[in-house]
């Protein structure tokens, strides 16, 4: 099925990098949000991102105005009846998602493919929200989107071979690489990359390190870009211990348990960058 028109539900870091990079693949884009504040704030930092490719020489700057002039936005996720293909990128709340899905399953025509970007919640269980399981999928981008290549796609139990097949020609489109995963807890990005975060919040927990040794060790040690630490303040502390609860949730093994410093700092609010203090300070 050609997808021309694509629909992102959610502007926040994931919801407006996938926007941009549709956007930037030639297709028409409208991005939906609860307010007009974050869609506003979403559509700011794509014209950021691009105005620094600009400055650097990677991106025209007429190319630039063409991307944001393919993207609109909408308070009203009902405009999705007009797209071909939506990705869900709201918050990472099984309730708040599953209200979604059975919105765009009345909003959107019987043909549109709906895909979340869920990190970790079951895409069956999502699915079975809509009268389409067979037409709903895992998208899953990681963070930054336009920067990262990678996208896990992840079949619930009745996605049909035609979805999977659609989904997979868009992530080439996006020029990103795909990689398959099945329907459990986590997938695989998350079912790796989460119990390592989580450890070294344990090793905060238990002064074994501050965060810059902790980060330090990763990085010089084992050659990580970037030190657990701070790829939590990246993620975003709520979107971590959303997907340790759903590790520990779904495998009811306490491998997964998360640390209680990890669920401390969520709710003071300290949710890592977006809110200006995680782990470290910004
Ligand atoms: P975020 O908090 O930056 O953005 C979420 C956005 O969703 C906000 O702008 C919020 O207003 C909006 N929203 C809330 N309810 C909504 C609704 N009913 N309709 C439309 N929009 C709504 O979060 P994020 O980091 O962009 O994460 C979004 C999703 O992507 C989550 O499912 C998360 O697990 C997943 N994800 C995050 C990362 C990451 O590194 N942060 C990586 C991969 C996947």
């Amino acid at each position: 099925m050609e997808i021309k028109k694509f629909g992102v539900v959610g502007a926040g870091q994931m919801g407006n990098g996938i926007a941009q990079v549709a956007a930037a693949s030639g297709l028409s884009v409208l991005m939906s949000d609860i307010s007009e504040q974050f869609l506003a704030r979403g559509l700011a930092s794509i014209e950021k991102n691009l105005g620094r490719a600009v400055e650097k020489g990677k991106l025209a700057a007429d190319e630039r105005a063409a991307i944001l002039g393919r993207i609109n936005t909408t308070t009203d996720l009902a405009a999705m009846a007009e797209v071909d293909f939506v990705v869900e990128a709201a918050v990472e709340r099984e309730d708040l998602k599953f209200k979604i899905f059975r919105d765009l399953d009345a909003a959107c025509p019987p043909a549109v493919i709906l895909a979340t970007n869920t990190s970790s919640i079951p895409i069956g269980r999502i699915a079975a929200q809509t009268g389409r399981p067979e037409k709903v999928i895992g998208m899953h981008f990681m963070n930054p989107v336009p920067v990262m290549k990678l996208v896990e796609v992840i079949r619930g139990l009745a996605t049909s071979d035609a979805t999977f097949a659609t989904t997979w020609e868009l992530c080439l489109k996006f020029a990103k690489t795909p990689a398959e995963a099945a329907d459990y807890p986590g997938f695989i990005a998350n079912r790796i990359l989460l119990p390592m975060i989580n450890e070294a919040i344990y090793c905060l927990f238990h002064g074994v390190g501050k965060p810059e040794d902790i980060d330090t060790v990763m990085k010089l040690g084992m050659n990580h870009p970037m030190g657990p630490l701070a790829l939590a303040d990246l993620i975003g502390l709520d979107t971590c211990l959303a997907i340790m609860e759903t590790l520990h949730d779904g495998f009811k093994d306490s491998k997964y348990r998360p640390c209680p410093l990890l669920r401390k700092y969520v709710e003071a609010g300290w949710l890592g960058r977006k809110s200006g203090r995680g782990f470290y300070q910004y």
